[in-house]
């Protein structure tokens, strides 16, 4: 079988209607901060997508701030945090992790739930407190208790930073309903183009641009807007949000997929499999061989899969996830991520269960089971 893209968690295929719409708009001429026709064109589609993120996640439009991407969203939230202490959560994105040498990490349990008990005691000592907790994990796609873990936060007077990268426009989501304070989102997690992403605040809450020039972005954000880009994002949560119910229907081909995996070798490890995850995404690990070397053997029958987290595929490198949830060097060692989505076939499951039968057959002389 030719291509077979199984890493969504990475980044998705663009959908073609917002390939489209991303060359219509980029044919227009016209720099939103214009005030002749040309500009207020590109005004309009900007407006237009700043709706639609809106939104996908229940914000208001006037609280959505376009960025470069999740990166930048959450770099920025923490712009915050000033004046608070700032708590992650052990298995966040490197933009989060990275950011700040004064976060404290909060810690998972066995499959990556955050504990809530430690972050209430977390919560007590120390006030007012910052928290930035993911919706759904990139690696595992377990999803997170958010509207508990904002109910705590804000009972101590704190506030809840969310990326939601892995979960918008995967599962319905809804800022307000789960007492989010502010928000990121990515474009390319959910079939828009790369270089784009928001981060949405909330009521009364503002975080200092740290592009400072033209004051675009009500002054959140200087730069002038990458207008095409904007547009398709804004197409694309269009998409995902009428697409939610049939996005949910992935969830037959993730069992289809577990199940397989551990007929072919009892020695397969499903890594949550028994909480709450995205109904995309399976990290399974085949302790007999490195995950190095099984991403070779799929990428040698054309199938794209990840080891690791997304963000370094080209560098294999163990899981600060895997390791949080207390996962074994061995296990975390060959664990692969296997990311579905809305151009996932199921004669594409098939193919895949058929490389992996063939790899465990070739390493073991037989399928273990
Ligand atoms: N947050 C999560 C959970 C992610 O998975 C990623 C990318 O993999 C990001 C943030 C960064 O988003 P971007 O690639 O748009 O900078």
């Amino acid at each position: 079988m030719k291509d077979v893209y199984l890493d969504y968690n990475a980044t998705a295929p663009v959908r073609p209607e917002v390939i489209d719409f991303v060359a219509s708009s980029m044919a227009l001429v016209g720099n939103p901060s214009s005030v002749h026709g040309a500009g207020r064109k590109a005004r309009n589609l900007v407006e237009k997508a700043r709706e639609q993120v809106a939104a996908l996640v229940g914000a208001r439009a006037r609280d959505v701030i376009f960025t470069s991407g999740g990166t930048e969203a959450n770099n920025q939230a923490l712009g915050f945090m000033s004046g608070h202490k700032h708590f992650v959560s052990s298995i966040e994105h490197d933009s989060l992790l990275k950011s700040s040498a004064e976060t404290q990490l909060l810690s998972v349990d066995g499959n990556g739930v955050i504990d809530l008990k430690q972050m209430e005691s977390c919560l007590k000592d120390s006030q007012p407190a910052f928290v930035s907790v993911m919706a759904a994990n990139n690696e595992t796609g377990i999803v997170q208790p958010i509207k508990s873990i904002a109910d705590l936060v804000h009972e101590h007077s704190g506030f809840l930073h969310c990326d939601a990268v892995q979960a918008a426009g995967k599962m319905p989501f809804d800022k307000q309903t789960l007492g989010i304070d502010l928000l990121s989102l990515s474009s390319h997690k959910l079939g828009g183009p790369q270089g784009v992403g928001a981060l949405i605040l909330g009521p009364g809450i503002d975080c200092p641009s740290f592009l400072t020039g033209g004051g675009q972005e009500r002054s959140r954000r200087s730069g002038t807007e990458n207008v095409a880009g904007i547009a398709g994002f804004g197409l694309a949560t269009e998409i995902a949000k009428t697409s939610l119910d049939e996005f949910q229907q992935l969830r037959t081909l993730q069992n289809k997929l577990e199940t397989g995996l551990k007929q072919l070798s009892n020695s397969v490890t499903v890594f949550s499999e028994n909480v709450e995850r995205t109904v995309n995404t399976t990290c399974f690990s085949w302790p007999e061989l490195s995950a190095d070397k099984l991403l070779i053997q799929f990428d040698l029958a054309s199938i794209a899969v990840s080891s690791g987290s997304a963000c370094s595929s080209g560098k294999v490198k163990s899981s600060h996830v895997l390791k949080a949830m207390g996962v074994d060097d061995c296990l975390a060692g060959s664990a692969i991520r296997v990311s579905l989505g809305w151009n996932t076939r199921p004669e594409e499951i098939d193919y895949f269960l058929q490389v992996f039968e063939k790899i465990v057959k070739r390493h073991t002389g037989k399928a273990s089971k």
